[in-house]
């Protein structure tokens, strides 16, 4: 089968990989109707975190090929969304809801890569959701986007305990924070304010329930989100970047008693303890745990509630992924899909 491997920065081929097959009785094997580029593809991509001959992609959905004999939820022909993080779903982790660190989890990306034709995915069971029918194509993309980037956004308004009558801020313009921002809105919201200095992406998060935009970055930034709620600061602050510009900006940004949901990968932040003692903020985060909230957003999704699909603004077929690489890394795309 082809598939992407990254052998170095800004090195990204489309190459022969190995035909998966089922290995352990729970393993299924999916031919990938669809996968994308993520942000976080980027870091690699850019040199900033090691990668030599690495496996990519991490988001898909596809049609199940095969099933070892242990599994029961998901049989061939099924159409089926999975998370980025390969889990169990059974262990006390996973029961608490947080699948995204299970105690047998396998990152997707770089241990099996659906950047390809296809793959193996063990613990299908606890990993793979099916939808309701065969979808219509139209609703690929949004179901591709429940893979990753629909799930942390939601995960990180989650986790920032966004809900009815809330103020919210998004930092954070990618995918995933036009993702928060629909996901604001869906947990019902009432000022959901977008940080973004970027005129397509404003105009999607407008589109997605934006109430508000802030160009302003750093402290003035901050300024201006507390001028928007009273000068209190927002209840909830979903942060979507992972640098500790955008960290700072969440934590300072949320009103004493608020809650900050982070979900951007984080590289090189710190935090000043006694910044963080007084400002009396609550923190949580960390990889979405995308498995919990799947059958909900598939059916949000099937329903026609909500189009997340509108975030992917390039289709690309994979054997062009490099391109998609690169449109991404130059900001010419928000989200590439790619097409085996
Ligand atoms: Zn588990």
């Amino acid at each position: 089968m082809r598939g992407v491997v990254l052998h170095g920065p800004g090195d990204v081929r489309v190459e022969e990989r190995e035909d998966p097959t089922i290995q352990e009785p729970t393993d299924a094997v999916i031919k990938i109707v669809a996968a994308c580029v993520c942000g976080s593809d980027l870091w690699p991509y850019r040199g900033a975190d090691p990668a030599e001959n690495q496996l990519m992609g991490h988001e898909y959905v596809g049609v199940v090929e095969q099933i070892g004999d242990d599994v029961k939820t998901v049989k061939p022909g099924d159409f089926v969304v999975g998370s980025f993080v390969i889990s169990d779903n059974t262990c006390p982790i996973c029961t608490n809801g947080y699948q995204s660190r299970c105690v047998n989890g396998i990152f997707v990306d770089g241990q099996i890569g659906t950047q390809a034709e296809y793959a193996r995915i063990p613990y299908a069971d606890g990993t793979l959701v099916a939808t309701p029918g065969q979808p219509d194509d139209d609703l690929i993309p949004s179901l591709l986007a429940a893979s990753d980037v629909l799930g942390t956004g939601w995960f990180g308004a989650v986790a920032a305990e966004v809900g009815p009558g809330k103020s919210v801020a998004v930092v954070g313009d990618g995918a995933v924070g036009l993702m928060a921002v629909l996901a604001a809105k869906q947990l019902g919201a009432e000022k959901i304010i977008a940080m973004s200095r970027h005129e397509s992406r404003q105009k999607l998060a407008k589109e997605f329930g934006a109430t508000d935009i802030v160009e302003e970055r750093g402290e003035a930034g901050v300024e201006k989100i507390k001028e928007l709620t009273d000068g209190l600061g927002a209840d909830s602050v979903i942060e979507a970047v992972g640098t500790q510009e955008s960290m700072m900006q969440a934590v300072q940004s949320t009103r004493p008693g608020g809650h900050v949901g982070y979900v951007g990968v984080s590289h090189d932040v710190l935090l000043n303890g006694l910044e963080l003692f007084f400002g009396l903020v609550h923190l949580h985060g960390g990889p979405a745990p995308v498995r919990r909230f799947l059958p909900e957003l598939i059916q949000l999704i099937w329903d026609r509630k909500i189009e997340p699909g509108k975030v992917f603004d390039l289709e690309l077929p994979l054997d062009r992924a490099a391109e998609g690489y690169q449109a991404m890394d130059e900001r010419k795309a928000i989200k590439v899909l790619l097409k085996p």
